[in-house]
């Protein structure tokens, strides 16, 4: 079939969208009042420290940056900037909590500071849930639904590994690596970090970990709790600091593995600096997940599927479903149904409990989706945008569809990282399958059928690490994830969670 798809049945019936003033007019019945989490009882302070052997220290370089609520514009806190010399203080801190504390107690007693730290985060989520919106610009929804609860199960589902190892790992003996140099990106700051984390301390390892320069509040909050749960002194340490900071980690000579998630680009300079090292690591990158639509789907089940998998957290999911491949008998039925259903998503304060679609996370990330906007609309394609109001400060991405597209527009290509889907056609399954593993990533992915004998056969023959079928953006802490091709190597979650942090003999 011709690589720029089928939309005109659209073309003769021009999407007229509801009044652009209206928050959410379902049909003119109805809007929604406006639904604030109070952030009245979050105490955050004008400044912020490195956390370095158990204690709160001030950066060496004395240099300080912004961190800013990306739907004020407006800065929060002062974040220190971590240097070379700190991060060697960091290290050193780390490998003596190793070799003194952490690796000389028994599992049980470390699983049971881990329990702690799980603990710790449930009894503050509300607290945590408001910070990680306020830094991040996700909607308070899925901070408090889905950041911070799975955070802590995180914490909870690895404090059960660590006196189990030998039945994680039967008929050898796991030895745990020392210190990991752990750095994360801004989609997930608390969860990526009890990611991280969790399985390190598990397996009897110190960590030093930096979160995103955007992002660092809940890392420095979840400082205060390791010190609350009195983890002995240098077992965590947090810096904080932006790609030069990052590569000093990556290049300590006394780190002896690397866990990172960010970027393909960031990833791929990553694998250079660890050439011939003798440090083990982890790349969880970038996605550009095709999420297939079948004729004998549930359409309005799928829809909404769509939806969650793209618009989700302001499509900053290296999951996310991106690129819908939708069967072409299908395909105008759910374009329309979409167009419909994107109408009534609210965007706008990350704070508003009816919030979907929250604030972009930085300028930079803004710049890059709006650039994106522009070169689809260069490359010929038809875009469509939901017609709601948002806020005039802030950075706010109205959520987009893009149709008349083909496999060589860069916006089908390229990870965008915003609320922006591309939609294909496919007529047969071949085809379908052919086009969702054209590209160079390969972290997930979702099929959506009737037929388990498709998902099955569907499923195998996608390349990547996670097929989601009849659902998308589902997590659970026992269930492993990661990459092929450019999305990144080596397993988070589960059991595969544990191998990277661990020596079989
Ligand atoms: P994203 O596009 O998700 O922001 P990045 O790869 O730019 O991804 O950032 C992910 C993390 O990597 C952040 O914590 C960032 O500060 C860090 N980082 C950026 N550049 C480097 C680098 N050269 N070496 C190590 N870490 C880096």
């Amino acid at each position: 079939m011709a690589d720029k798809e089928q939309t005109t049945d659209l073309q003769e019936k021009p999407f007229k969208p509801s009044s652009p003033s209206s928050k959410l007019d379902l049909n003119g019945f109805w809007e929604y009042a406006d639904a604030p989490q109070s952030a009245d009882f979050i105490e955050l302070a004008d400044q912020y420290e490195l956390f370095i052997d158990g204690k709160f220290t001030k950066p060496a370089s004395g240099n300080y940056f912004d961190t800013i609520n990306p739907a004020t514009e407006k800065p929060i806190a002062k974040i220190a900037e971590a240097d070379e010399k700190d991060i060697n203080k960091a290290v050193k801190a780390a490998r003596k909590a190793y070799e003194n504390t952490w690796s000389k107690i028994s599992a049980r007693e470390r699983g049971k500071y881990i329990f702690r730290l799980a603990r710790l985060i449930q009894e503050r989520a509300r607290e945590f849930a408001i910070i990680e919106s306020m830094d991040g610009g996700k909607p308070i929804r899925e901070s408090r639904d889905v950041d911070i609860p799975l955070a802590a199960a995180h914490f909870f589902y690895y404090a059960g590994w660590a006196d189990k190892l030998n039945y994680a790992f039967p008929n050898k003996e796991v030895e745990s690596l020392g210190v990991a140099g752990q750095i994360i990106p801004w989609n997930f700051p608390l969860l990526m970090l009890a990611w991280k984390i969790a399985p390190a301390l598990a397996t009897g390892n110190t960590v030093v970990l930096k979160p995103a320069e955007t992002t660092s509040l809940t890392a420095l909050k979840f400082a205060e709790l390791c010190r609350d749960a009195g983890l002995p002194d240098g077992v965590v340490n947090i810096v904080t600091g932006a790609g030069e900071t990052g590569a000093a980690i990556v290049n300590h000579d006394g780190i002896d593995k690397i866990a990172f998630t960010g970027s393909t680009e960031v990833g791929k300079i990553i694998m250079k600096s660890l050439a011939g090292s003798e440090k083990k690591y982890t790349l969880e990158l970038g996605g550009k997940g095709p999420n297939i639509i079948f004729e004998d789907a549930p359409v309005d089940q799928a829809v909404e599927g769509i939806i969650n998998a793209i618009f989700f957290n302001q499509g900053h999911v290296c999951c996310a479903g991106s690129r819908l491949l939708v069967q072409e008998g299908i395909a105008n039925r759910v374009i329309q149904k979409l167009r419909d259903r994107m109408e009534t998503l609210i965007v706008g304060d990350p704070l508003d409990k009816n919030t979907d679609i929250g604030a972009i996370n930085s300028k930079q990330q803004f710049e890059k989706i709006n650039e994106y906007l522009e070169i689809g609309v260069n490359e010929g394609a038809d875009i469509h945008q939901s017609s709601c109001s948002i806020p005039e400060n802030g950075y706010f991405c109205r959520p987009t569809l893009f149709t008349n597209v083909g496999q060589s527009n860069r916006i089908v290509k390229e990870e965008i990282f915003g609320p922006v889907l591309t939609i294909q056609t496919f007529r047969t399954a071949e085809e379908g399958i052919e086009k969702a593993n054209n590209t160079p990533y390969g972290l997930a992915g979702g099929v959506w059928t009737d037929k388990g004998s498709k998902i099955f056969k569907t499923g195998q023959k996608i390349r990547s690490g996670v097929v989601w079928s009849n659902t998308y953006n589902q997590f659970d802490p026992t269930s492993p994830f990661g990459g092929y091709k450019e999305s990144g190597m080596g397993r988070e979650g589960g059991l595969h969670g544990l191998e990277p942090y661990v020596k079989l003999k």
